[in-house]
Parts: C-alpha cells; structure tokens; sequence
C-alpha cells in the first residue's frame, strides 16, 4: 500500500455514502461534520478506507435498529488530522474497554462479528504514526478519535 496525497473527506464521503452502508444503517443516520479546509495528507488509501469502514461498521452495529446517530468528523489539529467516528449506541462496558483491540475479541453472535476489525485498524493506525483511543458511556454512546499525521504528502 503506497502512501499518496489523499483527501481524508472525499474518501469518508465515498465510504458513508455507499448505498452498502445506508441499508445496513436502516433506521439510523449517518452524519458527516467534515473540516472544509481540510490538508492532503500522505496516507494509502486502501488503508484508510479499511479504517474507516471497520469503524463506521461497528458504529453502525452499535446503534442497531431503533434509530440513533453516528457522526464522522474530521479536523485539522497541527500536523495532525484528527478523525472521530461517534455513535448513540450501547456503548462498551468498561470491562471490556482494554479488550476491544484484541485480534478475536467480538461481542457478536458467531457469524456476525469476527473480532478483528479494530485490531486491524490498530495496526494500521501504528503504522501510520498515529494514536487511536476510545471513550464509550453505556446507553450514551461511543467515540473513537484518531489523531493521524499529515505527513509530507506532496512528496
Ligand atoms: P467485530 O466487529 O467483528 O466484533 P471489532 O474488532 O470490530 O470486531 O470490534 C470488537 C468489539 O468491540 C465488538 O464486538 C464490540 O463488542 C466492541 N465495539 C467496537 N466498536 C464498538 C462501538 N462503536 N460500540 C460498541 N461496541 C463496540
Ligand atoms: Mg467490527
């Protein structure tokens, strides 16, 4: 995966508005808050994308089908692109918060979850440079906030 000039929010824009992702949203919504000035950063797309979909997956399994929202956001912070993805879901009982990286850890019916989504985004995350942390309140919700770095992408 070769590193190149990407623009964070077409790439958020294609993924979100993928019809795949609305049909699996059903009733909820998914809100985009994307930063208009946003830089290119130096990143793989394919990388990225996988990112971003493991997170909106997951936030989008969390709010179910009783309605409720998830927001991605991006902005500028620095040399940094901060990207949080925030959900009104069940939220992540505090018991499990240290586990959810874990390569197998799921929550979800066999057949549903396979646990490594977050353990690859973690990894990528690593790889980029970047830090990924989480808050999560039980029946308030979750984010995930990712702080990756512009890098040099004209290079
Ligand atoms: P999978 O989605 O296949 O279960 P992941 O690695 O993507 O595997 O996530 C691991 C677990 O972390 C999930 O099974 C779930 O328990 C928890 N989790 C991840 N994201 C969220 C979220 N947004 N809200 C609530 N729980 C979450
Ligand atoms: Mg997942």
């Amino acid at each position: 995966p070769t590193p190149q000039a990407l623009d964070l929010n077409a790439l958020v824009s294609d993924l979100v508005g993928l019809s795949d992702q609305r049909s699996r949203c059903g009733n909820c919504k998914v809100m985009l808050d994307l930063s208009e000035d946003l830089p290119r950063m130096s990143a793989s797309p394919s990388e990225l994308q996988q990112v971003i979909l493991n997170l909106v997956n997951n936030a989008v399994d969390a709010v179910g089908s009783d309605g409720g929202t998830v927001t991605v956001t991006t902005r500028q912070d620095g040399q940094d692109i901060v990207l949080l993805v925030r959900d009104s879901g069940a939220g992540i009982p505090q018991a499990n918060l240290n586990r959810i990286f874990d390569p197998f850890f799921t929550t979800k019916p066999v057949g549903k979850g396979t646990g490594l989504g977050l353990s690859i985004v973690y990894g990528i995350v690593q790889k980029m440079g970047g830090e990924i942390s989480v808050e999560s309140t039980p029946n308030v919700g979750t984010e995930f906030m990712l702080r990756l770095p512009i890098g040099e992408p004209d290079e």
